[in-house]
């Protein structure tokens, strides 16, 4: 094994020597030294993340101060540091390494450090300067990541500053450079002052593009576009010629169902009759998405053995943000999970939806990269047209700024309407975050920051989890909540194992750990699973009996760690609240989430579903996974963390004919079927003085999804 990483290390260094960044290297690293801001854009694989830095680096930019990397991905700081330190030779963690949120691999040594987008952000709050870094990167900024977006209007703001000559507390001055995807790169530039743009001249082969028409404009099942996906994968491994093939899907499980289909359906090829390239005789299937493991990561890297096919099944990550060698097909779902604001429910939530064409189109160049190849769309041409937007709509444009808005006000950006974004989220997203902070005395009346607010700030949670958590703590009970804001920072812990009998057996013991933890709510559950498992005499092995996931649960008990580090510094200032309240330990524990998630609460309504009391009153359910369901008909009100929901059906539903009187009428019969003050009359008159699209076609969507059921 070693032998076989030695030699493939070797191989993977010459052909970093023949990236197409590689004959610039001198006229970037004069570029940076010349310009405070310099824009370098080329295509993705070009070399920009995994070598400018190492340019820079070699060219002596590490002696005044660190080279920091920013990622909107978390997989992508990783993976890529791990790729430069094998490159440069040195122990990951040294001179080169990585910072993500609750995993820190940088030492004092390290001189060029990958990290988070989120994470450049919490080190300006520690240090607004930067006086660590002499330059800093912004890469992927063609995805348009709500903090990548911030760092660029701070970053801006501050280079400015300092060349007005105000000081910053630094000796020499600090060089921004922001990478990109060939989009996009003229709007970068003139935003931060018409600076150069460097474009590394690509080499792209063509992709011959085809529509398979498997899904079309009412395709509204979610699981369709993974069956179609796996088919067209299969046809396209035993029909076309050697070369491997990229699968885009929208997450881990539908790719982990995408993986066990394509095990199971290529175990049945023979080899001997079913595939057209006799040099083709197997197919290696990799699945890639976020949480995965590291080190299974690693494979996606390595070429397959001789005469395998290899078959990457990956979210979006592989679209730009990492570059596999050797693809030469891509099987497009035209879907993605993405993170939305959803102002009616007043949360994020995160949905599928269709991509748009220009991801469609940066997803088909991946298989152009070292030769021409072939993208297999599976959805129809009408699809393409009717449900595929332009462009990828900036996630400042549609995601909660609650926590990025609390963090310009702890910078002293007091003014957050009129801070410089590369383009502005809408005024009502930014009250509405303003409101969210209010609320949960974050701000005061004036908009200043609290107390609260400082503390607030220094953990990297969702505001509403935070605020729990310090409630927790003035009142001296962190421990009820600590285990909770760690065990909803990590990816689902339970196990659903694809075999029916293991699936039942699964959930037996799912059901018992529940039934166990008392109180019988997911809050408490998650609590109970953590203190079960630490307290056993060997967690793995518990979590193994018990169908929960081992790493997840390790990484929970890292991350405490990490918040009750956080908790234990902001305690002891002088000023730190503290409360009295003498109640049960469940009393405590309702408290404290009524106080953070007082925002996300929901009363009864009819049949199954109850109604959120945030103003707009929306329709949600229960979901099946939570510990809830099954009570369900005995709760009048109830607490939630997250909202999910499957836009694309909602939308697609809402796209077919109905009139509005239709839908007026409809939500008349429903409003005197609930008894409601109001008259069926009333809610008429109502609907027909509502001018707002949105809630007349959420309408639409409800009527419809009715009129399915029955
Ligand atoms: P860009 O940032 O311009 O998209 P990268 O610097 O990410 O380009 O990639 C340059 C090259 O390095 C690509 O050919 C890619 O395959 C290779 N590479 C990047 N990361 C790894 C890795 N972890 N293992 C092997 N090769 C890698
Ligand atoms: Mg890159």
């Amino acid at each position: 094994m070693d032998k076989r990483n030695k030699s493939l290390h070797t191989m993977d260094s010459c052909d970093s020597e023949n990236l197409p960044i590689s004959q610039h290297k001198e006229k970037l690293v004069q570029a940076v030294q010349v310009n405070s801001f310099l824009v370098v854009t080329g295509e993705t694989g070009s070399g920009k993340t995994t070598q400018l830095p190492q340019y820079l680096y070699r060219a002596g930019f590490g002696k005044n101060g660190k080279i920091g990397v920013t990622q909107p991905r978390r997989v992508a700081a990783i993976t890529v540091a791990q790729r430069v330190s094998q490159e440069v030779g040195c122990s990951l963690g040294r001179e080169v390494g990585y910072q993500v949120r609750f995993d820190d691999c940088s030492t004092q040594d390290t001189v060029v450090k990958y990290m988070t987008d989120g994470c450049l952000l919490r080190e300006i709050l520690a240090d607004p300067s930067l006086t660590q870094y002499s330059v800093v990167i912004l890469d992927e900024a063609h995805e348009r990541s709500l903090n990548t977006d911030i760092l660029l209007g701070l970053l801006k703001r501050k280079v400015l500053q300092a060349r007005g000559g105000s000081s910053s507390g630094r000796s020499a001055p600090l060089k921004v450079v922001v990478m990109s995807a060939t989009l996009e790169t003229d709007k970068l530039s003139a935003f931060l002052g018409d600076c150069p743009v460097f474009a590394i001249p690509g080499r792209t082969f063509p992709v011959a593009e085809r529509f398979c028409g498997l899904i079309g404009p009412k395709d509204t099942d979610s699981t369709v576009y993974v069956q179609e996906v796996v088919k067209v994968a299969l046809d396209l491994h035993t029909s076309e010629r050697a070369g491997d093939i990229l699968v885009f899907l929208t997450g881990q499980s539908e790719i982990e169902k995408a993986c066990d289909m394509l095990y199971e359906k290529a175990e049945a090829i023979d080899y001997r009759y079913d595939v057209q390239d006799r040099s083709v005789e197997g197919l290696l299937i990799l699945p890639l998405y976020g949480s995965m493991p590291t080190d299974q990561q690693r494979q996606i890297f390595q070429p397959p053995p001789k005469g395998v096919r290899k078959c990457v099944v990956a979210t979006n990550i592989a679209a730009t943000s990492l570059t596999i060698n050797g693809i030469k097909y891509i099987v497009d779902s035209g879907f993605v999970k993405q993170l939305n604001h959803n102002s009616r429910v007043g949360l994020d939530i995160l949905e599928v939806v269709p991509i748009s064409k220009s991801e469609a189109q940066q997803r088909a160049g991946r298989a152009g990269r070292t030769s021409a190849g072939k993208c297999f769309r599976i959805y129809s041409k009408e699809f393409w047209e009717k449900c595929m937007p332009e462009y990828t709509v900036p996630e400042i444009q549609r995601t909660s700024l609650t926590a990025v808005i609390l963090t310009l006000k702890c910078l002293g950006v007091h003014d957050v309407i009129r801070f410089p974004y590369l383009d502005r989220p809408e005024e009502r997203f930014i009250l509405e975050a303003l409101k969210q902070l209010y609320q949960c005395d974050a701000i005061d009346r004036r908009g200043h920051v609290t107390r609260l607010g400082r503390l607030m700030v220094e953990f990297p949670l969702p505001p509403g989890l935070t605020r729990a958590l310090l409630k927790a703590a003035s009142l001296g009970c962190e421990d009820l909540l600590l285990p909770v804001a760690a065990m909803l920072s990590v990816e689902n812990i339970f196990i659903r194992p694809g075999h029916p009998e293991k699936q039942q057996d699964a959930q037996r013991e799912h059901v018992k750990l529940i039934a166990e933890s008392g109180s019988c709510n997911d809050f408490t559950v998650l609590l109970s699973v953590f203190e079960k498992c630490r307290a056993s005499d060997s967690p793995s092995a518990w979590c193994r009996d018990h169908w929960i996931h081992w790493r997840a649960l390790k990484s929970a008990f890292s991350i405490e760690t990490q918040l009750r580090d956080i908790l234990l510094r902001l305690k002891q200032q002088r000023d730190f609240p503290v409360e009295k309240f003498d109640g049960s330990r469940s009393e405590i524990f309702r408290r404290c989430l009524c106080t953070g998630y007082f925002a996300n609460v929901a009363r009864r309504a009819v049949g199954r579903t109850f109604c959120t009391m945030d103003g707009h009153g929306s329709v949600v359910h229960i979901h099946p996974a939570s510990a809830l369901f099954e009570q369900e008909a005995q709760l009048d009100w109830i607490i939630f963390h997250d909202v999910l929901v499957d836009a694309y059906e909602l939308s697609s539903v809402a796209r077919e004919e109905v009139t509005d009187e239709e839908v007026a009428k409809w939500e008349a019969k429903e409003a005197a079927k609930r008894q409601s003050e109001e008259s069926a009359e009333d809610a008429l008159k109502k609907l027909e003085r509502r001018n707002d699209e949105a809630s007349v076609s959420e309408a639409r969507a409800r009527y419809l999804q009715r009129k399915r059921e029955r």
